[in-house]
């Protein structure tokens, strides 16, 4: 009997597992990649040590018009198969904090364990072909820049349009909207939020732990907890990227979009009011910004002064009760308008893509058989933690070991 053909479009994390899981003693696979090498955007994740998943599963750790498509994959190939399936390529795993990472701490591990994966699996890798069109008549014809090969599966695995220096361009989106598929307004996600307020521009390099809430038109839409970053042109940091997504599309629907910053995340309003007057109290003769002392940046003490309308050089003791109550209220809603999330070039991940309603569980299209999804692509994206790696890996050898049985 002939061999089936599979062709894997992309040599990220998802194609690369998908040739994989495609590759069998029925089947041949093929994977082109339009950059010189595989794996190009993995190095960098993680910081270059890549968070290859993370041992807390939940719901909410998902994204996506339809979120619960990724749990009928994560059925087929877990958390768990993918512990099993790195320590089987050779990955000896660390647990940080429930992410989980090479033991080596190193990304370039992971590619490289995937390349002598792809190597020992017997699948043909192809650098340098970017895929221009895919056309179905009997079999399915690709046609890169340089050749043109025919295959009885294909599975595009192109990423999103986040960082395109490493290859994923959003060129994907046009090879399936060709196959008649609906995509998904792509936006950048897991970026900064940028904003013009002048006032952050004294505030750039500050780091505090803070309660960040984001409000679209007025209406509370997320709330998160960690180490914000303030920069010249806006707010960074782990909360702030896991709000992104949520700003990417209110904006994107255009809506007004809000983040109020509470500076002491571990008490109430009204324990800060009764924190500012004790402080008073005990230092009336202490200048506005020294009474901050000790408890926030003086960068940010001068901001809030300034922002509640006190002269840096009065003293605490002189103030008018509704200038303290004026302070209290920006230390707990300490408001920035944001204007734009940050661009693709610095997002992590791009939410929107393929509507997972023209998907089967296996990742086949339901318009076209024999044409498989995996990754980004897709219309799911995941938090910071591990989970859009986590996405990848399972969408990925889903797509892969269904594509065996095209007809
Ligand atoms: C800086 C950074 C850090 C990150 N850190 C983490 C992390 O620690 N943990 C985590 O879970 N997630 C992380 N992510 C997100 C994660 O890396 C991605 O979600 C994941 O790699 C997506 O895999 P993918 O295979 O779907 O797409 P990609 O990795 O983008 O791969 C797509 C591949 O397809 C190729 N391609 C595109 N178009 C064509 C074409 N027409 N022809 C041929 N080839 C094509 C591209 O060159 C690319 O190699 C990070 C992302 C970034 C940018």
């Amino acid at each position: 009997m002939r061999k089936k053909e599979i062709i894997v479009i992309g040599g990220g994390a998802s194609g690369m597992i998908a040739a994989m899981g495609a590759s069998s003693k029925e089947s041949k696979v093929l994977l082109l990649e339009q950059k010189d090498r595989v794996g190009k955007k993995l190095l960098s994740t993680g910081n270059g040590k890549c968070n290859l998943t993370n041992s807390y599963q939940g719901k909410e750790c998902y994204r996506g018009r339809h979120p619960e498509f990724a749990f009928e994959v994560f059925r087929q190939f877990s958390y768990e198969d993918t512990i099993a399936f790195f320590s089987k390529l050779g990955i000896y795993i660390k647990n940080k904090n429930q992410g989980i990472y090479p033991f080596s701490e190193q990304a370039s591990a992971v590619v490289d364990v995937l390349r002598m994966g792809l190597s020992e699996h017997g699948v043909r890798v192809h650098t340098g072909q970017k895929v221009l069109f895919i056309e179905k008549k009997k079999r399915f014809i690709v046609q890169t820049e340089k050749e043109r090969w025919e295959g009885d599966g294909v599975i595009i695995a192109s990423g999103g349009k986040a960082a395109p220096m490493t290859g994923s361009d959003g060129w994907g989106y046009e090879l399936a909207k060709n196959f008649g598929h609906h995509i998904i307004q792509p936006l950048p996600a897991l970026t900064q939020l940028v904003s013009k307020e002048r006032f952050l521009k004294g505030l750039a390099g500050v780091r505090c732990e803070a309660v960040i809430t984001l409000y679209l038109d007025g209406k509370e839409e997320a709330k998160e907890r960690g180490e914000l970053q303030l920069v010249d042109y806006g707010l960074s940091g782990i909360p702030i990227f896991q709000l992104s997504r949520f700003a990417a599309r209110g904006i994107y629907e255009k809506k007004k979009a809000l983040a109020a910053i509470q500076f002491l995340p571990d008490m109430k309003e009204e324990e800060g009011r009764e924190l500012m007057t004790e402080r008073i109290r005990l230092h009336p003769k202490r200048r506005g910004e020294e009474l901050f002392t000790g408890l926030f940046h003086k960068k940010l003490s001068s901001c809030l002064l300034k922002r509640a309308g006190i002269k840096g050089d009065s003293l605490c003791g002189e103030w008018k009760k509704e200038e303290v109550l004026r302070l209290v209220e920006l230390i707990f809603h300490f408001p920035v308008s944001i204007e734009r999330v940050n661009t693709f070039e610095k997002a992590q991940v791009t939410m929107g893509g393929v509507d997972t309603r023209e998907l089967k569980e296996t990742l086949e299209s339901k318009k076209v058989p024999g044409l498989f999804f995996a990754g980004e692509i897709i219309d799911i994206d995941g938090m910071c933690g591990g989970y859009n790696l986590q996405w990848a890996w399972s969408s990925g050898y889903v797509a892969g070991i269904n594509s065996i049985g095209v007809k």
